[in-house]
């Protein structure tokens, strides 16, 4: 176990750089973690265990968390306290479970019928593409879906959202300090300033919404992706929006919005980048499944709406940490490419970066 960690903490520094991937990285010299720390999933419910003590591994000092100007933030340690593993509420799929054909069952909830072909993991649910994680097949005439993907993608459709109380949330500016994040193909700007600017523009239409907003840095900070999730814990978040943008350099094609989520137990990640994608790996914020997947389509939904970007999905990764210690809905939005001519110059506007915190705050509302 103990060697475990020292390798979770070059994961943990080398994640610094990439955070959420959002620059086409370069490979590490690790593509696992360390399985004992990722236990099987339980069978059934067992009581909270501690799943991390590992340091921050940050090489700044932490920042405070930035609190509403009448609240007195209490500083942060430089290392986070580990997150508390929670047994996921869904149930598991028995293995003999048959796949569910995904039409006749939306039928029978009210839900619109998806537009999915066999082969195809993308799937478009009310005319917003969420991934899969399972091809789905052609039984007889019928698509039909794993049951891991109805339980843990359609299931949480037919619930009706509702929003922490107290409601309070933190935003996550993406980046900050040396990790500048992916370089704007237009203008020598990076991801980081946006990042900042998007969070600071939204933070006052939230509030005017009710919310209280916590933001993991107002400023050209630096720090770790632990203390990033500490400022969560800390503030008793109810929610967690990481903001970043994206970049596929040198290829400038790519372009459109991604909203993440962490990839439940037993289902293939959307993205993996250079990292290794253990359908096995069970980690705390997998108990907020059904939230995280609720949240990210609104938001996704709102963005597309707000901003008129290209819809490139709701989907799932593992390997973004500051997803995978969150006692709380989580996700991560990447609100465009820096990559692309077009949608670079985009960004570089304060008119697309208000349409993005347009875009969230209607989410919230
Ligand atoms: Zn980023």
């Amino acid at each position: 176990m103990r060697q475990g960690w020292g390798v979770f903490r070059g994961c943990v520094i080398a994640m610094l750089a990439l955070i959420c991937g959002c620059s086409t990285p370069k490979p590490p010299s690790y593509t696992r973690f360390p399985q004992t720390l990722i236990p099987p999933p339980p069978a059934t419910p067992s009581p909270a265990a501690p799943i991390s003590t590992a340091p921050s591994g940050s090489t700044g000092p932490a920042q405070p968390p930035l609190a509403p100007e009448s609240t007195a933030a209490a500083p942060l340690r430089p290392t986070a306290p580990p997150p508390v593993a929670t047994p996921s509420p869904a149930p598991a799929p028995n293995d003999n479970e048959p796949w569910t054909p995904i039409a006749l069952w939306c039928r029978s909830k009210g839900l619109p019928a998806p537009e999915i072909q066999a082969g195809s993991r993308a799937v478009k649910i009310g005319g917003i593409t969420h991934y899969l994680g399972f091809e789905p097949t052609d039984q007889g005439g019928a698509i039909c879906i794993h049951p891991l993907d109805r339980i843990k993608t359609f299931e949480p459709l037919t619930l009706a959202p509702t929003w922490p109380h107290p409601k309070i949330l933190v935003l996550d500016p993406g980046h900050g300090g040396t990790h500048v994040g992916s370089r704007c193909l237009t203008g020598n700007r990076f991801e980081k300033d946006f990042t900042l600017d998007w969070a600071l523009r939204l933070r006052p239409l939230l509030e005017a919404q009710g919310w209280t907003v916590y933001l993991t840095r107002t400023n050209d900070s630096e720090l770790s992706l632990a203390d990033r999730v500490l400022v969560a814990e800390t503030q008793q978040a109810g929610l967690f929006i990481s903001l970043h943008f994206n970049s596929s350099f040198p290829n400038t094609q790519a372009h459109g919005l991604e909203t993440y989520c962490l990839t439940p137990c037993g289902l293939t990640s959307t993205t993996t980048r250079v990292y290794a994608d253990d359908t096995t790996a069970t980690f705390p914020n997998n108990q907020h499944d059904a939230g995280n997947v609720v949240l990210a389509r609104r938001i996704h939904r709102h963005l597309l709406s707000a901003t008129g970007t290209a819809d490139r999905g709701i989907r799932r990764a593992r390997f973004m940490d500051v997803l995978r210690g969150q006692n709380r809905p989580a996700v991560l939005v990447e609100g465009g490419f820096l990559s692309n001519a077009e949608e670079s110059q985009r960004i570089n506007t304060p008119a697309y970066r208000q349409r993005l915190a347009v875009g969230v705050a209607r989410a919230l509302e």
